[in-house]
């Protein structure tokens, strides 16, 4: 069974872009097999409730393309079904395989290595260490609540916005994943995903996200010292200790006086050779005794020009967790969101209007709103439709005409004299299956509809398999240049 469980896997490799196969499915293990049943174990819950939600049926599909065998999968957290009965086959452990698997019994027996080797096992990772977290914690963590007034204090202390919590972050298709993970982290810092590393375009939620886990953890256990801070504020307070010679507050107070360690923007640091260097010990420190670290970018580390190579490895042995410009349904629900907090009664159509018109940057969103609100409380009326369009002229943003799923759909189904049925159905012969998959790309694309509404528009299908299709197409077209020039001849005959 494991060599069908491996056969599945290749599959699935194909089936999803790289990153997510990295994340997701090379630290699945499979455990055993009872009857049909598989039995497959991951590092934890977070990990399993993800697996299920997005890709059970991508692996039960996986699973029958290649065993013929129509078979359940039912996933557990290490530990849950017992002792292994067949042992993993691959024992080559990179730093981020062992980041979301990090209980294997296998990878116990690894021996630990220093900071300094390329493919070393990072000591915090180890059992033992993490251990020593939560103990030299509990001394520190009484169960007598503190009041609300102190909480606030402490918040702020931090360096925290009260604003940037979980309560008001709106959780769509785009930034879901960044979210569980950074719920997950508040639950249970010092644990998994360390470091976690987020980026995403301007103004779509990371510095949100990252102060909420800050907030959340406060709010939890008030004694966790938690820091938040620019790479730049980090920058500058190392040089004005560097000016006034007291270089050993500045190191006591990242590197022992900080539990939790949250960097905003840490591409500013790229090119700026000492505080790389100061940042580096920093980041050992903390991470040799079990400290947590979330950073956000605006790049993926791979892409974040001028940073040392050590920090880019580090950067990447944790859990590396993107965010996208949100759908159309969650920019809704956004505003929404953001017009409740703020007492602005806001109807439908004008919420539909605005988020139609302003999709790339939530800051944006909500500066309209803002404004809008103010000028309607001024005028004593509601934000009308006519008062949102006018704002929207006079800052020059156009109304972006929808294409709409079907029109994609039909144009591809003519380049391929096929109906827009056969792609609509549930035919597997790859003269329609590829059409449908260029189909879902391009809808994807062009359109704003989340995965969910997209399968609903390819004739009922499951969300997984549009997402699969987007993933692989993604995938493919950098390097396909056939690929390319199909997608660009398709994409003519829908503008047309
Ligand atoms: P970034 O750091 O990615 O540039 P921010 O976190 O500063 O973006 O977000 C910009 C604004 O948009 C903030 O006021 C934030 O509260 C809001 N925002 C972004 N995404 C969401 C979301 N999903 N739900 C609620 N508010 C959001
Ligand atoms: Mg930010």
């Amino acid at each position: 069974m494991t060599d069908i469980w491996q056969a599945a896997l290749s599959d699935l490799e194909t089936k999803v872009s790289a990153h997510n196969f990295e994340s997701w499915f090379r630290n699945i293990q499979f455990h055993h097999q009872d009857g049909y049943t598989a039995h497959l174990e991951v590092a934890d819950e977070f990990f399993k409730a993800w697996i299920e939600e997005n890709y059970l049926d991508l692996i039960v599909e996986s699973l029958r393309a290649v065993s013929g065998i129509k078979m359940s999968v039912i996933i557990g957290v290490k530990g849950a079904f017992g002792e292994a009965q067949e042992l993993p086959r691959s024992l080559d452990v990179t730093p981020r395989q062992a980041a979301v698997a990090p209980r294997s019994s296998r990878m116990m027996q690894q021996p630990m290595h220093s900071f300094g080797s390329p493919q070393g096992l990072a000591p915090a990772r180890t059992p033992q260490l993490q251990t020593n977290f939560f103990e030299a914690l509990t001394p520190q963590a009484p169960d007598q609540p503190i009041s609300d007034q102190d909480l606030q204090r402490r918040i702020l202390e931090a360096g925290l916005n009260p604003r940037y919590n979980f309560d008001e972050f709106v959780v769509g298709p785009s930034n879901q994943f960044t979210h569980a993970a950074c719920v997950s982290i508040a639950k249970n810092p010092g644990h998994n995903y360390n470091p976690l590393f987020i980026f995403g375009g301007v103004g779509l939620g990371k510095t949100h996200l990252l102060q909420a886990v800050g907030i959340e953890i406060l709010k939890r256990n008030p004694n966790m010292r938690v820091l938040n801070l620019s790479s730049e504020e980090f920058m500058n307070q190392l040089i004005t200790s560097l000016r006034q010679k007291d270089m050993n507050s500045f190191r006591a107070q990242f590197r022992n006086n900080c539990d939790v360690l949250l960097i905003d923007d840490i591409q500013f640091i790229g090119g700026k050779d000492s505080t790389q260097e100061e940042f580096f010990h920093t980041f050992n420190a903390l991470y040799h005794s079990g400290k947590h670290i979330v950073m956000t970018s605006d790049k993926s580390p791979k892409e974040l020009p001028g940073l040392e190579e050590r920090l880019r490895s580090r950067f990447s042995w944790g859990l590396i967790a993107d965010i996208q410009p949100p759908d159309l349904e969650t920019r809704i629900a956004i505003l929404e969101r953001k017009a409740e907090v703020d007492g602005i009664s806001l109807d439908k159509d004008v919420a539909i209007l605005l988020a139609g018109a302003i999709s790339s940057n939530v800051r944006e969103l909500e500066g309209t709103l803002v404004r809008l609100g103010a000028e309607a409380s001024f005028m004593r009326s509601r934000i009308t439709v006519e008062m949102a369009r006018e704002h929207l002229r006079r800052m020059n943003i156009e109304q972006p005409q929808q294409l709409s799923v079907d029109r994609i759909i039909c144009a591809v189904a003519e380049h391929f004299d096929i109906t827009a049925e056969d792609i609509k159905g549930a035919r597997r012969t790859r003269a329609i299956s590829e059409p449908r998959q260029y189909a879902m790309f391009l809808a994807r694309k062009h359109t704003d509809h989340s995965y969910p509404e997209l399968g609903k528009r390819f004739g009922g299908k499951d969300h997984t398999t549009v997402l699969a299709a987007v993933r692989k197409l993604e995938d493919l077209i950098q390097t396909d240049q056939g690929l390319q020039r199909l997608i660009a001849a398709l994409e003519e005959r829908i503008h047309a």
